[in-house]
């Protein structure tokens, strides 16, 4: 692979990517308010005080402000109901100046098995996350749609290394509706082979030593092992966890995979943090500017990751 890191390591920047999308993002609005005279904006619904969602909420924000989007923030209390949060979301689906609506997840725990229920009244042209079923729909249809940020991420940060995927065996490690799902119909519509696993699946080990690419979205600390991967391997670690540092009270997070050995077998690998993190926002951002195009009837701009 010729365009691995300009120093010829094999880590997947995705600090480095994520900051590039954010500048096009920034340049791209600077050219709609001079052209058309308008703002991208995405508006945010937080339910409760989980403090980690508290923080993904404040970085959104940042990051919205940074690019020279308009940001909204509405926050419910935690004892807030269901009808409540949908209250808020119609308010904001008849809003003209806002484009892109945002539930933070989870829900506190009395709303959370009506997490569907609540989604699917976002309006899907301002479904930023792109949760709703009408877009999950659209992508696997292979049509055009807003589509999840961190599975877009990943394909942005595979293409970008890798630009050609076709035919590839990607194993995808997670089955969920935000990462699992999403990413497997995207590589499937770049005409990799795609292998699904989850918790049920058998022999793991013999799947993952099949795969060229495996994109690990499990949740639990360093899972996958540097022996079960095949050698020169691409792997794309979505996890974020929270673990002890040895001989240490402090905290430090890691992946779903073992990097520090998984790093001398494989192609390329993104580090934790440093490498999916960052370019979920950034996709949330590019989500809204496109939404923002897409409901005024104008071209949405395309961000070239191989440039
Ligand atoms: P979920 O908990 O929704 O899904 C986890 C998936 O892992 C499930 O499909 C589960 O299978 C599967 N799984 C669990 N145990 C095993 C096992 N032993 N073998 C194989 N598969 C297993 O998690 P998410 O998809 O939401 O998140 C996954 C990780 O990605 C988390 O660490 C999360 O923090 C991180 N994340 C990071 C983001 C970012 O911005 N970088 C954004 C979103 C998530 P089953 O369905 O059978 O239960």
């Amino acid at each position: 692979m010729s365009n691995i890191n300009d120093d010829n390591s094999s880590i997947i920047d995705g600090k480095k990517t994520s900051q590039k999308i954010r500048e096009w993002v920034r340049l791209e609005i600077e050219k709609l308010r001079k052209s058309y005279n308008f703002i991208p904006g995405l508006a945010v619904i937080l339910v409760g005080n989980d403090p980690a969602s508290e923080i993904y909420v404040k970085n959104k924000e940042k990051q919205s402000l940074e690019v020279g989007m308009n940001s909204w923030k509405y926050k419910l209390s935690a004892e807030s109901s269901a009808q409540d949060v949908i209250d808020q979301i119609h308010k904001l689906n008849k809003d003209d100046s806002v484009d892109g609506i945002l539930v933070q997840l989870p829900l506190p725990e009395h709303s959370s098995s009506l997490e569907r229920r609540i989604i699917s009244e976002i309006n899907p042209n301002k479904d930023v996350d792109g949760l709703h079923v009408v877009n999950a729909g659209k992508l696997v249809s292979g049509d055009t749609g807003l589509f999840p940020a961190t599975p877009s991420g990943c394909l942005i940060l595979l293409k970008e290394y890798f630009p050609n995927l076709s035919g590839k065996k990607a194993l995808i490690v997670g089955r969920s509706n935000l990462v699992g799902k999403p990413i497997a119909s995207m590589l499937l519509n770049e005409n990799c082979t795609v292998t699904m696993s989850h918790s049920k699946t058998e022999n793991l080990i013999s799947e993952c030593k099949q795969a060229d690419i495996i994109i690990a979205a499990i949740g639990i600390p360093e899972f996958i092992k540097a022996e079960w991967i095949k050698k020169d391997s691409i792997i794309i670690d979505v996890g974020i966890n929270r673990i002890e540092e040895s001989n240490s009270s402090k905290q430090k997070i890691v992946g779903d995979v073992d990097f520090e050995e998984a790093i001398k077998f494989c192609k390329a690998i993104t580090p934790v943090p440093g490498g999916v993190g960052p370019m979920t926002i950034a996709c949330l951002l590019l989500n809204t500017l496109k939404a923002s195009c897409i409901r005024r009837n104008l071209e949405p701009p395309k961000f070239d990751f191989t440039s």
